[in-house]
């Protein structure tokens, strides 16, 4: 087996085919040699080695020893240096890289192969021995942290002491002679936290920090990482070898990161920051603040550092025309890593970029006009999960701000919430229904969990491509980093800003599209959703086959569904419309009703409030089809809890309190999702369904005299598990519709259907199809009676099942496309087969969900159906599955 895979120089082993193997760093640093771009020249041990190495409890292939001394001799020869040659010593860095990129892993350790020797031959060959040992003690650091476990701090403050001590305020004002001094404190400190001194030997360092990648694919961080974004843990990761180049060799030497376009609006124009004489890791960390790239930028940001097209010009320009170079080739914005070593440009990296939201949708629709790709690639580049950030409310226009700090616009949308300055605390405290702001100094990948749990991020230190910005932009939280006017006391629980003093827990405002910090809670408004959404939303709509629909009752929602382009209602829930308070008694007093015409009582109430809400429905939706689904209502929601209650109905009724009581007391069920729920309601109180459906035909009617549009009533059964309760339903609703065309004159429009939600519905398809007109999959209950899993109370272990791996996702919130999916192909199959043309949808929260949506794609269905909220992803879903 090839397990290393060479490039640079103008060639390379693989390219960008081989993602899976190589991982999506080592791909593309192939694939960039392949083009000729100027890649310092290095190796890949495959994705393959990392998979060998979990199947052999942590061992190596055999041969893997041979075939990385192969590539280092080979290696050497291209750069004319030699690994460990104390007079011409060969420098790597050493990176992880696996498919998708993962911020939980290991990520770099640069300088790798410096020694006592090998940084005095370093420095005589750079003639520059402050840059040198710059570079050693910069080793010594970065190796510890990530492959020794000894953390960055230890050194950090080994430095801070050493400088104190002197009176130094910057870095560059140790000399080379000192920074000898910290490197024999850092090996010290070495020694003493791990009772054996920092490795020398170079082979035995290259070897250190390989197993540390390999290693770090299954640390905790990794893990919930994964977990988090649905990445297989047998992807496994690569790791790069590369021959390491010095962004840190004096003013002519620089490192930076760049877009090659704005990764916060998807504006047109290179985007980035650089860092003159330092190394690749300073930008990132942002740990100094960086210049800007550009000069468009630099003037936008008020920055009075000169910028690289000032600065460089020569770099800049050859820079710029490899950006435009990369973005045709990749036909995508790339996220470019480069190092200037003496005004020689050299490229660390690419890949296509991480956007907001608002920028995937510019980029995709500004890409298209350009020609650089179609409009159905266009519809593919946009993850539909994340249209949810452009339904981010923004901060209202006529607000008056009171402005704690400014930082960085580091990722848009504004929230409100509680001032934290912990990750787990964040997490804790979300996780108890409290909104937060999660406050750092800076962020790293531990505090993933409290930034994924925060409303938003704010950072005191660290640039637009800093940490806290590129995750706050992946995760669509509203971001301001490098508030630098934020002092942090951790031990205070406070910050400090002009003057002001913020406390843990109190409400402050972030605007993400500013860079504001504000105090209190700010209103917001709704966004609008017109040009480049309301572009790609058309050839969206161009590409998808499926309809889709919505799960509205209420007005507003109703209409919020149309406005993000609701097709019609899948599924109107009627006892939703029953919690006010005006009708939630009438609707206790009918359930409570002893006999039936305590309940034909209670029913002529419901009657006119229900025609009410039946016709507004139609008047918004006009001649779109509603699928309005009879009462379902799992009763203990509706039984009285409270001595109020009790009384209200009492009074409305005339009956005595402690009969209703009893009442009560006689309905309650242990078991109540699988109690006198759906249909077999309306087959022991058959007037509540006739009550129903006459108060949708009557709405019809109501409307269509109104309006002169007909509405399209799809009335659904819900809880069938037999043909024959669909049976008798269906006879009692078709004379119900007779009665309102005698007594109106209007035939109303309706189809007559059920919801699939029952195995054995699913399994007698055949049977209830000849009855039905349409299906509807209610993979709620779906879900939960197939695996037998209470959606009440399958929160109690959920968690434990995820972590466990017994299930990938909640099969509540994900179709379990196995199971539940099986029971839908049967149900679809044998459906069709006794009906063609049976019209099949899915209304449980699956409507809404990307992956579901795909399933039923595959599986034929003709509409889904989801929360208002939801439909632009289900749009853009439904495209993508058919694409
Ligand atoms: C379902 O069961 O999937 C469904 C849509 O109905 P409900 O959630 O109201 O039970
Ligand atoms: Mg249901």
């Amino acid at each position: 087996t090839k397990w290393v895979y060479a490039f640079g120089g103008g060639s390379a082993d693989g390219d960008r085919e081989d993602r899976n193997l190589l991982g999506g760093k080592g791909a593309n640093l192939a694939e960039m040699a392949k083009l000729g771009l100027p890649v310092p020249p290095g190796f890949t041990l495959t994705t393959a080695v990392c998979t060998a190495f979990y199947e052999n409890d942590r061992s190596y292939p055999s041969d893997l020893n041979d075939q990385v001394e192969d590539a280092l001799a080979a290696l050497e020869t291209k750069v004319g240096k030699t690994f460990g040659d104390p007079s011409n010593p060969l420098l790597v860095s050493v990176r992880s890289g696996a498919r998708a990129s993962m911020p939980g892993m290991m990520d770099t350790v640069l300088n790798l192969g410096l020694n006592d020797e090998t940084a005095e031959g370093l420095a005589k060959l750079s003639g520059d021995r402050r840059f040198a040992l710059d570079s050693y003690r910069r080793f010594i650091t970065m190796y510890s942290d990530v492959v020794l476990g000894v953390p960055h701090a230890t050194f950090e403050e080994i430095l801070e002491t050493f400088k104190e001590e002197r009176d130094y305020s910057l870095d560059t004002e140790i000399s080379a002679e000192e920074w000898e001094e910290v490197i024999v404190e850092y090996k010290a400190a070495v020694k003493r936290a791990l009772d054996f001194p920092f490795p020398t030997d170079p082979r035995d360092q290259l070897w250190g920090a390989i197993g540390a990648v390999f290693g770090s694919w299954m640390n905790d961080r990794a893990n919930t990482y994964r977990r988090m974004y649905d990445i297989p843990s047998s992807w496994g990761t690569a790791v790069n070898i590369q021959a390491m180049v010095f962004g840190n060799m004096g003013d002519t030497s620089a490192t930076g990161v760049a877009f090659t376009r704005d990764p916060s609006t998807g504006e047109k124009g290179y985007y980035g920051e650089f860092l003159i004489n330092a190394q690749g890791e300073d930008v990132v960390a942002g740990i100094r603040t960086p210049q800007c790239l550009t000069e468009s930028m630099r003037i936008k940001m008020n920055d009075h550092l000169p910028s690289m097209e000032t600065a460089m010009p020569d770099v800049f320009a050859q820079l710029t025309e490899v950006f435009d170079n990369l973005e045709n080739h990749y036909r995508d914005m790339q996220d470019i890593e480069f190092t200037v070593e003496q005004g020689r440009l050299w490229m660390l990296q690419t890949r296509n970029g991480k956007r907001t939201t608002k920028a995937a949708l510019k980029i995709a629709v500004d890409m298209v006009a350009e020609k650089l790709i179609t409009e159905d690639e266009a519809v593919l580049r946009v993850d539909p999960t994340q249209l949810d950030q452009l339904l981010h409310p923004t901060i209202d226009e006529s607000y008056t701000r009171d402005v704690l700090a400014k930082g960085l616009p580091a990722s848009p949308g504004a929230a409100s919430g509680a001032v934290v300055f912990d990750a787990d605390e964040a997490e804790t405290r979300a996780a108890q229904g409290e909104k937060v702001i999660l406050v750092r100094v800076e962020t790293s990948p531990e505090d993933i969990h409290g930034m994924h749990a925060a409303q938003a991020i704010v950072t005191a230190r660290g640039g637009m491509t800093s940490h806290a910005a590129v995750v706050a932009r992946g995760m669509g939280r509203p971001c301001v980093s490098g508030a630098g006017e934020i002092r942090i006391d951790t031990e205070a629980l406070t910050f400090t800003t002009r003057g002001r003093v913020i406390k843990d827990g109190d409400i402050v405002t972030v605007d993400g599209a500013t860079g504001e910090v504000l105090m209190g809670e700010a209103p917001m408004i709704k966004p609008e959703m017109t040009g480049d959404f309301a572009a790609l939303m058309e050839w969206a709509d161009k590409a998808r086959r499926m309809t889709v629909r919505t799960n509205a009752e209420t007005p507003a929602d109703v209409q919020t569904a149309k406005e993000f382009g609701a097709e019609g209602i899948g599924l109107c829930r009627t006892e939703h419309m029953f919690f006010d308070a005006d009708r939630i008694a009438a609707v206790r007093e009918m359930i409570l009703a002893e006999d039936q015409m305590g309940r034909v009582a209670a029913l002529a109430k419901i009657l006119p409030m229900q025609r009410d809400d039946f016709a507004e429905i139609f008047r918004i939706m006009e001649d779109r089809p509603c699928t309005i689904r009879l009462l379902d209502p799992p009763l203990h929601e509706f039984l009285p809890h409270t001595e109020e209650d009790v009384h209200a109905v009492a009074e409305a009724t005339g009956l005595p309190v402690e009969g209703l009581w009893q009442r009560a007391k006689d309905l309650s069920e242990s078991n109540p999702m699988l109690g006198h729920r759906g249909c077999r309601l309306g087959i022991t109180f058959p007037e509540i369904y006739e009550m129903q459906a006459r108060a949708i035909f009557e709405a019809q009617a109501l409307v269509e005299k109104e309006t002169g549009v007909k509405p399209v009533a799809e009335v659904m059964i819900p809880l069938v598990a037999t043909a024959k309760e669909l049976e008798i339903l269906k006879v009692r609703v078709e004379a119900v519709a007779d009665d309102v065309d005698r007594e109106t004159g209007v035939k109303p429009k309706y189809l007559i259907g059920t919801m699939i939600e029952l195995p054995r519905a699913a399994l007698r398809a055949g049977d209830i199809a000849a009855h039905a007109e349409f299906f509807s999959f209610g993979t709620n209950d779906l879900t939960q009676t197939t695996f037998g899993l209470s959606r009440d109370d399958a929160g109690k272990f959920l968690g434990d099942y995820l972590e466990a791996g017994i299930f990938e996702k909640d099969p509540f919130v994900s179709l379990d496309q196995d199971g539940v999916g099986d029971l839908v192909k049967i149900a679809v199959d044998r459906g069709r087969a006794a009906r063609p043309g049976l019209k099949l949808g899915i209304c449980g929260e699956h409507g809404g969900d990307p992956a579901s949506i795909h399933f039923c794609e595959s599986a034929g269905l003709d509409y889904v159906s989801c929360s208002p909220y939801r439909v632009p992803i289900a749009r853009l879903a439904a495209a993508q599955a058919a694409l």
